[in-house]
């Protein structure tokens, strides 16, 4: 890549929540391998993020690479409607086994935001077959479930796109956010917000919709596993349903496999993506309960009403089964556990700096927490010369490396941290 391919990108391409007018920098990466990116000057930068979640065997791994070429060579995609293969077969076998008991029938989607649309519509199509007029959903400020409409209008109302598309999103209810943190005290009183709206509107609510332990993209809170029990003893209590958005969490990244485990429950409906295909390719799976799926299945429409054009797609397929077979050899969790250490050894010291208002650290997902919203122009710069990708937002940030990574790269990570929020260069924050 040249400076005119950059130049053409700065003109031409959107790149995620960016201006035409204002375009931030970008990096470009021509390559990557393991936890490793190369940029195009032949720069090396260790990966703090794993492209949001998702490559969490790092990067260029030879079982998903083979498995994907396997694939390829038989056929790389095939419709989905009155057709299957192997490898959708294969993946929903691995899914429905590794998740709660209950959960058996799986519709696999492009992308996270879309494995959300598919469970709001589940749970309204759900309510529309018992003939009960639900149409509203309950969820968490500070959630974050996607960026497409149904998912939009259930994200948090204040710190998202609500005010932007007023009076085009359904008008939902939102809890006040858990404060109790994961590893405190469990207070009680933190799910009495849940529990009153529930109690005021439960005729009216056809699913709660939260994200498990992690609140993630809406700023990164770990709370109490106790609440996510409560919440479904509420949801059965007042007969709602529950969706997990385990999109962020899915796959080991909170020390267990599911977040839904540290609290030992199943969701009526759960929503993966992001990991499961290691970072590969786009792809999400909506699983939910036999007794959601029939009753769906027996409403008026006579099915569900939901089928992307690639949904199954062999070759992402293909990449997600390769993932599961090395998550299956649970190595996983010594290395998220390793990482944890780590991240807590290095990181939970920085509370004490005067920049810092805020650390927290859950499985291999370390989070600094700034008084000032950061200049990401600037940090971002500040860390490429530090060898190390790391993408801030906010007053966040944050580490959620690949499992693979060694002590060493991850200190490197931490440590560009530490730099950052001790430098006197007062340019990286606003
Ligand atoms: C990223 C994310 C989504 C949206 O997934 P996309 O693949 O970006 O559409 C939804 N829910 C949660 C919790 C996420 O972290």
């Amino acid at each position: 890549m040249n400076s005119d391919d950059l130049s053409f990108d700065q003109r031409h391409i959107w790149h995620p929540y960016t201006s035409m007018t204002q375009p931030l920098p970008c990096y470009p990466v021509v390559a990557a391998k393991d936890c490793q990116l190369a940029l195009a000057d032949g720069r090396r930068l260790v990966d703090g993020m794993s492209s949001w979640w998702a490559a969490i065997h790092g990067y260029n791994h030879p079982v998903i690479n083979q498995a994907m070429r396997d694939q390829l060579g038989r056929m790389s995609h095939v419709m989905f409607g009155g057709i299957t293969h192997p490898s959708a077969v294969a993946l929903c076998r691995r899914l429905v086994a590794i998740t709660p008991a209950a959960l058996e029938c799986v519709f696999l989607a492009d992308s996270g935001s879309v494995a959300v649309e598919v469970a709001m519509k589940m749970a309204l199509q759900y309510w529309q077959a018992r003939g009960e007029r639900r149409q509203r959903f309950l969820t968490l400020r500070h959630g974050y479930h996607g960026d497409t409409f149904g998912a939009m209008s259930v994200c948090d109302p204040d710190n998202s796109m609500h005010r932007l598309y007023q009076g085009y999103l359904p008008a939902h209810l939102f809890a006040d956010a858990p404060a109790c943190r994961f590893d405190a005290d469990w207070d009680p009183q933190d799910i009495q917000p849940l529990r009153t709206l529930l109690a005021q509107h439960s005729s009216d609510i056809a699913a709660v919709i939260l994200e498990p332990i992690v609140q993630g993209a809406g700023g990164m809170r770990f709370y109490h596993p106790a609440y996510l029990q409560q919440a479904r003893r509420l949801c059965d209590h007042y007969g709602v349903l529950l969706i997990a958005d385990e999109i962020a969490t899915g796959f080991g990244r909170t020390g267990r496999l599911f977040a839904c485990e540290h609290a030992g429950i199943t969701p009526d409906i759960l929503c993966l993506g992001k990991a499961l295909t290691g970072g590969y390719l786009t792809l999400s799976a909506t699983l939910t309960t036999r007794a959601v799926a029939e009753t769906v299945s027996n409403g008026e429409a006579g099915c569900f009403m939901h089928g992307p054009t690639f949904m199954g797609n062999p070759l992402a397929c293909a990449a997600a089964n390769a993932s599961l077979s090395l998550l299956a050899d649970n190595r996983w969790q010594a290395q998220v556990a390793a990482i944890e250490t780590q991240l807590r050894q290095a990181l939970l010291p920085l509370a004490e700096v005067d920049t810092v208002a805020d650390v927290r650290v859950l499985g291999a997902i370390g989070v600094v927490e700034t008084h000032r919203p950061v200049n990401m122009a600037q940090l971002q710069r500040f860390f490429v010369e530090r060898g190390v990708w790391i993408r801030p937002f906010g007053r966040l940030i944050y580490l959620m490396p690949p499992f693979v990574i060694a002590p060493q790269a991850l200190q490197q990570l931490t440590g560009a941290i530490r730099d950052a929020v001790t430098a006197k260069h007062q340019d990286l924050f606003l």
